[in-house]
């Protein structure tokens, strides 16, 4: 459709020292869409959600966030105007209780983030009130009071989906949101990612095919630091380039 993207990188370049990890990628997230970035091993997807998130700096090309060139604003100045990650790695307090945690993200504070002056959890009405919500949407109300870091790695992953779905942004980043996880779990992740797409824009980097086919409006394929082809799931898998890439693994 003729519809404005919600984020759009314009032939953008990331630069490691003298190292080129992303390369003339150009990319549009259309609004409320489910946005999947798949390639193999170094392809430059984690880079990729780093330079679009202001954790690197682009070294050439635009970014644009609703029309508004943010290609050189931090990461901070990025998450009030409406963009949430969550990480591979974990990054959850793992001493607080999960309501502790969500009521920090509702807060705009994350483990990742700097949290300078500290001054540990402070009783926030509003803050309550959308960790209350978000545990209910992602149903983990009956761990609320449990320690992040005793949680099962299935709840940890969805705790760290939750986090971003505190800040109350309107693109969600996630990286690799179903990685080590067993079926039960990722199907459990995966009907989140459908439902969250009801009403935010979700943008997704993911090594499970299946997944990646069955939900996503759009796939952008990278390799080498390059997008290999964009297209929606039936264009993208039968993209003979695509299929060469994956050496016919789709
Ligand atoms: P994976 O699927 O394994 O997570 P990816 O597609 O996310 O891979 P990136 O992590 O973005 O790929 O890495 C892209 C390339 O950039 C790789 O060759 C990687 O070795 C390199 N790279 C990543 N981070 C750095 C860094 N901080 N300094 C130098 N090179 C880096």
């Amino acid at each position: 459709s003729a519809q404005a993207p919600i984020l759009a990188a314009d032939k953008l370049a990331v630069r490691y020292g003298s190292f080129l990890a992303l390369s003339d990628v150009t990319l549009a997230i259309k609004p409320n869409t489910i946005h999947s970035v798949i390639g193999p091993n170094g392809a430059g997807k984690t880079t990729l959600f780093h330079a679009l998130t202001g954790r690197v700096q682009a070294s050439s090309g635009r970014i644009t966030l609703n029309g508004r060139d943010i290609t050189h604003l931090s990461d901070d100045k990025r998450v009030p105007l409406g963009i949430a990650r969550s990480f591979q790695v974990t990054s959850l307090f793992q001493n607080l209780t999960v309501r502790e945690n969500l009521r920090l993200a509702a807060q705009g504070r994350t483990p990742l983030q700097a949290l300078a002056p500290w001054r540990g959890v402070e009783p926030d009405g509003e803050a309550t009130v959308i960790a209350d919500q978000v545990m209910s949407r992602l149903g983990i109300t009956a761990v609320a009071d449990r320690v992040a870091g005793e949680l099962s790695h299935g709840q940890q992953r969805r705790l760290e989906v939750g986090m971003a779905v505190a800040a109350k942004p309107r693109l969600i980043l996630l990286d690799e949101p179903t990685s080590g996880m067993g079926i039960d779990d990722i199907e459990a992740m995966k009907a989140l990612i459908r439902d969250l797409g009801r009403d935010h824009t979700v943008l997704f980097i993911e090594h499970n095919m299946g997944i990646v086919m069955n939900i996503s409006d759009t796939v952008t394929v990278m390799r080498a630091g390059r997008v290999l082809v964009e297209g929606s799931p039936m264009v993208v898998r039968d993209d003979p380039e695509v299929r060469r890439a994956y050496l016919g693994n789709m």
